[in-house]
């Protein structure tokens, strides 16, 4: 009996050391391991089940009827200080349920929401793995944040080590998160449509430089029609606001009044106070508009002893993270050696910045997507007798002649995708794109003719093709009779606002 016992007892012994052992075995050897795509911004801010971001009905009706009684003055230019204080109190209707403290830290309960997957398919043809996180919060928070998704990930497919991707805004996301924790476990990365040197409307914003014009507000709303369905009706309306002289009328002074509260400094006080205190956007500030951006939203000794703490990170980002993105791709691309760069051009940028005349994808310019490609202006080329700028042995001109590649941190590894809008080249294209660069040895823009450096996105068929000197021509709209009615009657209208002012 005794001797049963023990036998007993050392199986069970066994089996309680070997059961544990049998539990973490569980790794993958698929030979593909896991994608994971850092998102960009866009999820929703709720408080409870409240949505308070992006802003809803009674949030903007309040704005509006807050900021209604100040049409007159706005449409002037000009606006007193009781005025002043009525248009930054309609604006911080909107961002006041998601405000942060003067700390750069979230100073209401509202948050983003996101969690983890319970399943992870991962392989061919599978989706990259979704990793959510809060826009606002710190870039180094965020990036803490995706360390531990990324072991959660390794935990569920057994893999060690992921590729990443980061779309968007989670391209700045994914080199603050390559400056802290390098590649240890990254095993290639991807930048797509990537806000990883900066955003310009942005930018532009936090360091006072942005500008509207009549003419590129037209061609951003034209552009948008084509985008979102082709709506003839709309192009005519959007046509009819612009020919009649309306949509200036109204911009110049609106300009005016920017102007006027930058000038008078209601617009610093009003940084300080919301926009300026969210680090999440300050991670969309180039390195070059870091210092003026600093110097226009904390421009006294006493503002910069007040924002210390906040100052403190938004300088280590500057410091660690956007004035060395080169170095930190560079690096990336050295260990790993599975390293891509995605972008689009011959979009109209959105128009509140000075660069209204470059390439972008709607909302980056291309120049910094692709980290450094040389590119025509909007609607030009290079020239007949550009010769490239980087002779590397390889042709990096586009067939339409707009872009030089050469001139970019990584000529080989980054592909350019002509009318990609910025929220929608990722398709299928860019998934088997993304597959190649990570599950091939060595692939870049010579590997498969059906992923040359240069593509056009077809909005009508949702495809994306080579790039020849035939297709991807210019777009151009034809305004049909509506947009003379609608011109004639705009042009009423605009007499009675030249009135009120
Ligand atoms: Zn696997
Ligand atoms: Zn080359």
């Amino acid at each position: 009996m005794k001797k049963t016992l023990s036998i007993l007892l050392c199986i069970l012994l066994a089996a309680a050391g070997v059961l544990p052992a049998a539990a973490a075995d569980t790794t993958c050897d698929c030979g593909k391991a896991p994608i994971i795509h850092v998102c960009g911004i866009g999820n929703t801010v709720y408080d409870g089940d409240n949505t308070v971001f992006p802003p809803q009905g009674g949030t903007i009706a309040k704005t509006v009827f807050t900021a209604l009684p100040l049409l007159p003055a706005l449409l002037r230019g000009s606006l007193n200080i009781r005025q002043q204080e009525r248009a930054l109190r309609a604006a911080a209707g909107i961002f006041a349920p998601i405000a942060f403290d003067k700390n750069g830290d979230p100073a209401t309960s509202a948050a983003a929401r996101f969690s983890y997957p319970e399943s992870v398919a991962h392989g061919d043809g599978c989706n990259p793995i979704d990793f959510d996180y809060d826009w606002r919060l710190d870039p180094f928070v965020v990036a803490e944040q995706l360390h531990d998704f990324i072991r959660y990930v390794e935990d569920k497919t057994g893999h060690d080590g992921v590729y990443l991707v980061g779309e968007s805004m989670g391209a700045m996301i994914l080199t603050t998160y390559l400056s802290v924790y390098g590649t240890a476990d990254v095993k290639g990365a991807v930048w797509m449509n990537g806000a990883y040197k900066g955003v310009a409307s942005c930018s532009e914003s936090y360091s006072n430089q942005n500008t509207f014009s009549a003419e590129s507000f037209y061609a951003y709303l034209i552009q948008q029609t084509g985008v979102f369905g082709n709506s003839p009706q709309l192009c005519d309306l959007f046509t009819g606001l612009y020919a009649s002289g309306l949509l200036e009328s109204v911009l110049v002074p609106v300009e005016k009044t920017a102007r006027q509260l930058a000038d008078d400094g209601a617009l610093t006080r009003f940084m300080q106070q919301h926009l300026g205190r969210i680090p999440g956007f300050w991670g969309l500030v180039s390195a070059e508009d870091y210092p003026a951006a600093r110097n226009f939203v904390f421009p006294t000794a006493e503002s910069q002893t007040e924002y210390a703490v906040l100052l403190t990170r938004l300088d280590r980002f500057y410091n660690e993270v956007s004035s060395r993105v080169d170095e930190i791709m560079t690096a990336a691309k050295e260990v790993t050696g599975k390293i891509g760069v995605l972008c689009g051009y011959g979009e109209v940028i959105v128009p509140v910045t000075k660069d209204n005349a470059r390439q972008s994808d709607s909302v980056i310019l291309t120049e910094d997507e692709s980290n450094g490609a040389t590119c025509a202006p909007l609607g030009q080329t290079l020239g007949e007798d550009y010769v490239q700028a980087v002779d590397d042995r390889h042709n990096h001109i586009s067939a339409d002649r707009v872009i030089d590649a050469s001139t970019a941190l990584f000529p080989d590894n980054t592909w350019f995708t002509k009318y990609a809008h910025h929220r929608v080249n990722y398709g299928l294209y860019s998934l088997k794109l993304v597959q190649n660069i990570f599950y091939t040895d060595g692939f870049d823009v010579f590997s498969d003719s059906a992923f040359p450096q240069f593509m056009v996105y077809d909005t009508e068929t949702n495809t994306v093709s080579a790039l020849t000197s035939d297709n991807g021509g210019q777009k151009t709209v034809e305004p049909g009779f509506a947009a003379k009615l609608y011109t004639a009657l705009f042009r009423v209208i605009r007499v009675f606002t030249d009135l009120i002012k």
